[in-house]
């Protein structure tokens, strides 16, 4: 044993004797995960293969994170994502502290082809953000939010959850769009889009960074900006986790006021028909500081299916939204209307416990333009609320300043989209779904002719999508860069670019 190896020992047998207190130094000194014989790994060609005892060590000793092994609570802590029935084990995971860790962790796999899953806030729809037999990079320990008041801009470290932006942004009078659901992470939203409820007026998440510093293949760290890797800049901004360890990234702020106004409107089912045809006029015309989505649904029990309107809104003008609360009394007869005035901050978490893709499920989902009498028909055809299923489909608005962007300009391709259309399914964990994924995947066959591809953060079994469909004119441009930045295809348990 060397020096500091006896030292790191020494210190890990006096902490094991010491008082209960002592277990709060743990973050503050070097004590490195004790790897005790061989691992078995999967490669990134799918193959077994045995990583050596000495070699794990000398990677667990390397960290100032930490290494899991199965068996701890950490471990199973790590690999559980949102979605529960994606119960997979990597051989072990790594929780880096910062940049240096990530580099250690991403050479380590590189240099013995191991598989390899890269995490952040863990909502992946296709659960490839944790794998069998390889190594996850949990990005938990990397959280954190600096807002520059003075320049309008936010440093976020690449393990953040949206929440986190949010609090720290809207302290200062300042927002950037994030998600709907605030323990979504800021990592996989960005770098795949990132829609929400001020996309229409200040873009894409993704259309607000400044900078990303991240660790390629090669265990570099790299700024991509427009100055820097100005390739890499553009394949992140909607080329998902295919090109490295994004670690941190600088977002472009926004003054806003705290309140804003938001609500749904809800109708029978039985005048879906009449309520999604004025909900397609309504959101056409709509501002870009107006938020409008539809959504009908029914189940999981037996109460009756409801179909309706919910929206955001975050102008000033409160004519406005009388003006569509007293349309929608004419439109059909309103259940419920819970329009309100509500802090930004909390209306952003309003969505943690019931929004759809947060139960345990199955989705079909793409771009689609305007709500109009064929795309209803074709809705309504063959939708079919079921007692033992929580049957729903609902749509965020995109356009606005979204649309305002050229298809090439950033590596998100779905410019011209007004709304993104989510058809969703979803039963008790545990028990078979395969009955209501066919539900899904029929209806789905009916209305898919109406989009024009899909959001790569929504793609759920990559098996049966095309994945470049979600990346259409750009896709080889991003397959160059992928064969540049990423040779072996490393970062492949994504919506994955395959080199040309
Ligand atoms: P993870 O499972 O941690 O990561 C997903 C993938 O992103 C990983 O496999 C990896 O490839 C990549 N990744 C994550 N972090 C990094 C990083 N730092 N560096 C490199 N690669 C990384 N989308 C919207 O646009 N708007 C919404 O309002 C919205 N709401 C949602 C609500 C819920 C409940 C759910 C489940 C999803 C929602 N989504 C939304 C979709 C969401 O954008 C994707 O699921 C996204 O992938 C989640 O990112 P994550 O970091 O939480 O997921």
């Amino acid at each position: 044993m060397d020096r500091r190896n006896f030292l790191r020992s020494s210190v890990a047998a006096t902490l094991a004797a010491s008082t209960p207190a002592w277990a709060d130094w743990e973050d503050v000194l070097y004590l490195p995960t004790k790897i005790d014989g061989d691992i078995d790994a999967v490669k990134l060609d799918g193959s077994d293969f045995t990583l050596k005892q000495a070699e794990v060590q000398e990677l667990s000793n390397a960290l100032k994170g930490k290494l899991w092994l199965p068996g701890s609570a950490e471990y199973d802590e790590a690999r559980t994502l949102l979605e529960p029935s994606f119960d997979k084990r990597p051989a072990f995971v790594i929780q880096p502290s910062g940049p240096a860790d990530v580099s250690s962790a991403v050479r380590f796999a590189r240099d013995n082809d191991l598989l390899t899953a890269v995490k952040c806030g863990g909502h992946s729809a296709s659960g490839k953000s944790s794998c069998n037999g390889g190594m996850q990079i949990d990005l938990s320990r990397m959280r954190g939010v600096y807002v520059d008041p003075i320049a309008k801009t936010a440093r976020v470290e690449g393990g953040s959850l949206l929440g986190e932006l949010d609090h720290e942004a809207m302290a200062h009078g300042l927002v950037t769009t994030a998600g709907t659901v605030s323990h979504t992470g800021v990592g996989g939203l960005t770098l795949g889009g990132g829609f929400g409820r001020l996309a229409r007026r200040f873009g894409l998440s993704l259309d607000n960074v400044l900078e990303f510093d991240v660790v390629t293949a090669d265990g570099e760290l790299r700024r991509a900006s427009l100055e820097h890797n100005p390739n890499l800049y553009w394949a992140l901004r909607g080329g998902g986790g295919n090109f490295g360890v994004v670690t941190s990234l600088l977002f472009q702020l926004h003054p806003m006021q705290r309140e804003m106004i938001t609500g749904s409107i809800v109708f029978p089912f039985d005048q879906a028909r009449q309520v999604l045809s004025y909900f397609g006029e309504f959101a056409d015309a709509a501002p870009d500081d107006m938020h409008i989505g539809m959504f009908m649904g029914g189940g999981p029990d037996d109460s009756p299916a409801g179909v309706g309107m919910y929206f955001d809104y975050s102008g000033t003008d409160t004519a406005y939204i009388d003006q569509l609360t007293s349309e929608a009394e004419k439109v059909g007869t309103v259940l419920a209307n819970t329009t309100s005035s509500m802090d930004y901050v909390a209306v952003q978490r309003s969505g943690d416990y019931n929004d759809i893709r947060s139960f345990s499920g199955y989705m079909k989902t793409g771009f689609v333009g305007d709500f109009d009498g064929a795309l209803i028909d074709d809705l309504l055809d063959g939708f079919e609320p079921a007692p033992g299923r929580r049957t729903s489909l609902v749509t965020q608005q995109a356009g606005g300043a979204i649309g305002r962007v050229a298809n090439d300009a950033t590596a998100f391709a779905h410019r011209e989209a007004k709304h993104n259309l989510l058809s969703f399914v979803s039963w008790k964990h545990g028990e078979d779904g395969e009955a209501h994924k066919d539900y899904i995947r029929g209806h789905w066959d009916s209305v898919k002719h109406h989009s024009q591809g899909f959001y790569s953060n929504d793609l759920y079994d990559q098996e049966g999508d095309d994945v470049s469909f979600a990346y259409r004119g750009n896709f080889r441009r991003l397959q160059k860069i992928k064969k540049e930045v990423d040779p072996t295809n490393l970062f492949r348990l994504n919506a994955n670019i395959q080199s040309a």
